[in-house]
Formats: structure tokens, C-alpha cells, sequence
């Protein structure tokens, strides 16, 4: 049996989050309690497609007379209305009605596009969501955020599209690449930064370099993360107030995928290093925050950041970022650890220092 987080919006309906290790079983039972049997949609992940088309995908797949596969190659590329007409074609073409489940089964990318699919198709298909990455199970698949990228911007095409249920197993991160589980765990020392210390004391005791093996603690962990992550946003669905303290070191972050190419840069990573300039900004602005917390992981974090630009043009850079109002950036920051809020910075060489300080620890 999973560990159950109930997700209460005021936006929508109610659903769970469960967080456990192998739960096919758990999995049928729901589908089975909720959905008629004949048709459902698989958005899958095509590297997760190949690894678990003989047990998991094809245990709960059997469910349905019909399965409908649709496969997402890996990448943000993917993240595209090319790919969102190729679904789209394929399933309208398989005559699906608007109760047919929509199953999303992969990491970030497959959950944006696939969240995005059922969100419109037909005005409207129940989506499950069954992440496979630590970042999906930590961050992505909750919240209820959909979309694809377009030339112009990353993200600027989606809905705020809330799942049935989200169904996180751990055994899918016993096949994810190392540096996958450093990307996720980018999201999760956000949270202990932003709101529960005590996450640094689960990932003491676990081993962080070195193939994932399912333990107790990284399923207190994963459910802890989750819990924190949906209490922000059950507060908060369309992100008008406090969910934007979930932005902590993404202002810089944004700004570092941007530079590197969004196809060289992880996503956790650049968090990580932007959570560098956060705390930075947060010292300059009178609140002092330790960066133990932060310099604890900085040997997994190995690949460097050397911007061509200086951090003149990089604080130019955020300028252009769609948060920002006359001018002025505004900021996540800590006024001690375990506490952010959001600030209006208008002094640009605070901004400057702290890119000093990042393009300094990261070269
Ligand atoms: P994120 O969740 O960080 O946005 P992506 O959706 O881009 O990540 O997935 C990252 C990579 O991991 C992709 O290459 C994807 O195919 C692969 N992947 C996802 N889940 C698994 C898994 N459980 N086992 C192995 N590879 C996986
Ligand atoms: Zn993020």
C-alpha cells in the first residue's frame, strides 16, 4: 500500500498522490474501480515504453480491450505541437470518447506534453499520471501545470490542468540514469531550502552518488517532497501568491538553460546553481542565510557554468524574463532558512553580485 497525499484545490476536484514501491496492483484497481475497460490512451516515454512494455506498462495496459500507445521520443523536443498534433491525430483516429483515461507514463516532458493532450482533447480526458523521473514524482506531476514550448519561449503554450490521480512508484527510478537523479534532486534541495530543513537530514542518510536503490527513507522522502509541494499549491493553484516561492533559484535558473541551450542544460542543475545567486541576493539584502546547506552537494553537481556573457549582461538577461514589472526582478528569497518570500529587487548590482558569485563557484 502507497503513501497517500490528498491534493485539495479549490480550483477543481480532489484527487491522491500515491507514493510507494511496485504498485501495478494498486494501479488496476483504481483504473478498474473508476474507468470503463474498453479504450485508454498510454502516452509513454519512449525510452520507459522499451524498458517496461513486458511488466508494468504491459500488466496495467492488459486492463483494456483497446490500449491506444502513443510513444514521446526523449527530449525537450518533444515538448512541441508537432508532437501534441501527432497524439492528437492518433487517438481522435482511434474514435476515443471523453471518458476514456488518458495515462501518462514518463518523466517531465512526456507529463507536460501528455497533461497538455488530455486537457483539450475533447475539452477535457481524465488524466492520470504515473511519473518516472525523481523530478516528475517531486515537482512536475503535481500541480496541475500542462503545456509545450514554442519557438518564442519555453512553456508558452498550456493549461492549468488538474490529473485524477498521480501514482508515483519508485521502481521506475531504479532504471533512471544517475544524472536524472541529480536533476530531481535539484527540486528537492529546493524544498528544504524554502520550507522543511529536515530534508537535509533524509538525504544524510541516503546515498546520493551511485546507481538508486529503493530504500524506506527515499520513499518518506519522495512523499515528503510531494506533501510540500501540494500544500503549496493547493493554496494556490494559478500561482497568484504563495506558489511562487517555488520559483526559489529558478529567476537565475531560467536564465543559465537559457545561455547554456535548454538541450545542454538540466533543469535541476541550473536550480541548483541558481539557489547559489538566491542565497547570495538574500545576504546582500540583510538576511543571513548559510550556504551549508546548499555547498553540501556541490561534488554532485560536476558539470561547470562559463558564461560567455558577463554578469552585466547576464542581469540584462533577466530583464527580458516574463516576471518582471518596470523594471524591477522580482525575486524568491530566504530571510532564514526555511522561510522565502517574494521581493521586489530594484538595485541591479545586487543582481550583478550574486551572478559574480555563481559564474565564481561554478567555473
Ligand atoms: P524530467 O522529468 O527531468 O523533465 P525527462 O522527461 O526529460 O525528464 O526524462 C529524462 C530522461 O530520462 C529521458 O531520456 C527519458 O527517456 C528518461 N527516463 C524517464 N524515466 C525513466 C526511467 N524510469 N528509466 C529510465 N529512463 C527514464
Ligand atoms: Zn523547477
Amino acid at each position: 500500500m502507497s503513501n497517500r497525499i490528498q491534493l485539495n484545490t479549490t480550483y477543481t476536484n480532489h484527487h491522491n498522490i500515491h507514493v510507494g514501491y511496485q504498485l501495478e496492483n494498486e494501479v488496476n484497481e483504481y483504473l478498474a474501480a473508476n474507468f470503463g475497460l474498453k479504450k485508454a490512451v498510454f502516452i509513454v516515454d519512449e525510452n520507459v515504453l522499451e524498458l517496461y512494455r513486458k511488466t508494468f506498462i504491459k500488466e496495467i495496459s492488459s486492463l483494456f480491450d483497446e490500449p491506444i500507445f502513443c510513444s514521446v521520443p526523449e527530449g525537450e523536443q518533444s515538448k512541441s505541437l508537432s508532437q501534441f498534433t501527432n497524439i492528437t491525430d492518433k487517438i481522435l483516429e482511434a474514435k476515443v470518447e471523453r471518458q476514456t483515461p488518458v495515462i501518462v507514463i514518463g518523466g517531465g516532458v512526456t507529463g507536460d506534453l501528455g497533461g497538455y493532450v488530455a486537457s483539450s482533447v475533447l475539452r477535457g480526458m481524465p488524466l492520470i499520471h504515473i511519473p518516472t523521473t525523481l523530478l516528475a514524482m517531486v515537482d512536475s506531476s503535481i500541480g496541475g501545470k500542462t503545456g509545450v514550448n514554442h519557438s518564442v519561449g519555453k512553456n508558452l503554450i498550456g493549461a492549468f490542468y488538474e490529473p485524477k490521480a498521480v501514482f508515483s512508484d519508485l521502481k521506475f527510478l531504479e532504471t533512471l540514469p544517475q544524472k536524472e537523479i541529480i536533476n530531481g534532486l535539484g527540486e528537492v534541495i529546493k524544498y528544504g531550502m524554502i520550507q522543511d530543513e529536515s530534508i537535509f537530514l533524509s538525504l544524510e542518510s541516503l546515498s546520493l552518488s551511485g546507481k538508486f536503490t529503493y530504500s524506506k527513507e527515499w520513499e518518506q522522502l519522495v512523499t515528503n517532497c510531494a506533501k510540500i509541494k501540494s500544500d503549496i499549491v493547493s493554496k494556490d493553484f494559478k500561482e497568484s501568491g504563495v506558489r511562487e516561492i517555488l520559483n526559489f533559484g529558478h529567476t537565475f535558473a531560467h536564465v543559465i538553460e537559457r545561455v547554456r541551450g535548454y538541450e545542454n542544460s538540466s533543469h535541476g542543475e541550473a536550480v541548483y546553481m541558481g539557489m547559489w545567486g538566491a542565497v547570495k541576493l538574500s545576504n546582500l539584502l540583510g538576511f543571513n542565510i548559510d550556504i551549508t546547506n546548499l555547498s553540501d552537494f556541490r561534488a554532485l553537481y560536476t558539470s561547470s557554468f562559463e558564461p560567455l556573457e558577463t554578469e552585466e549582461e547576464l542581469a540584462n538577461l533577466m530583464l527580458h524574463d516574463k516576471k518582471v514589472k518596470d523594471g524591477s526582478i522580482r525575486f524568491i528569497i530566504l530571510e532564514e532558512a526555511g522561510q522565502a518570500r517574494s521581493e521586489v529587487v530594484k538595485d541591479i548590482s545586487l543582481i550583478k553580485e550574486s551572478w559574480k558569485y555563481i559564474i565564481q563557484e561554478f567555473k
